[in-house]
């Protein structure tokens, strides 16, 4: 995953998908180490985590997310 370093200032613009370039949908939780913010691509999904404004590991994530009840988009039946 590469990450590139912001010229300049970071700022906390509307995030693009790395892989469509569709529009993210930023989506905040508050977990028992902090808050953690989702960005959701609505057009193929990809999701990006940041941790108080820093990319983190994405297991991480999820393993404080185990306990966070979240709302299930895309349920894809199969
Ligand atoms: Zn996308």
């Amino acid at each position: 995953m590469e990450w590139r370093h912001g010229e300049g200032e970071s700022e906390m613009a509307n995030h693009m998908c790395d892989r469509c370039g569709g529009a993210l949908v930023s989506i905040t939780l508050r977990v028992s180490t902090g808050p953690r913010t989702m960005h959701s691509c609505s057009t193929c999904d990809h999701r990006v985590w940041e941790a108080e404004g820093d990319s983190t590991d994405l297991e991480g994530v999820l393993d404080e997310l185990s306990q966070t009840v979240l709302p299930r988009q895309n349920s894809r039946a199969r």
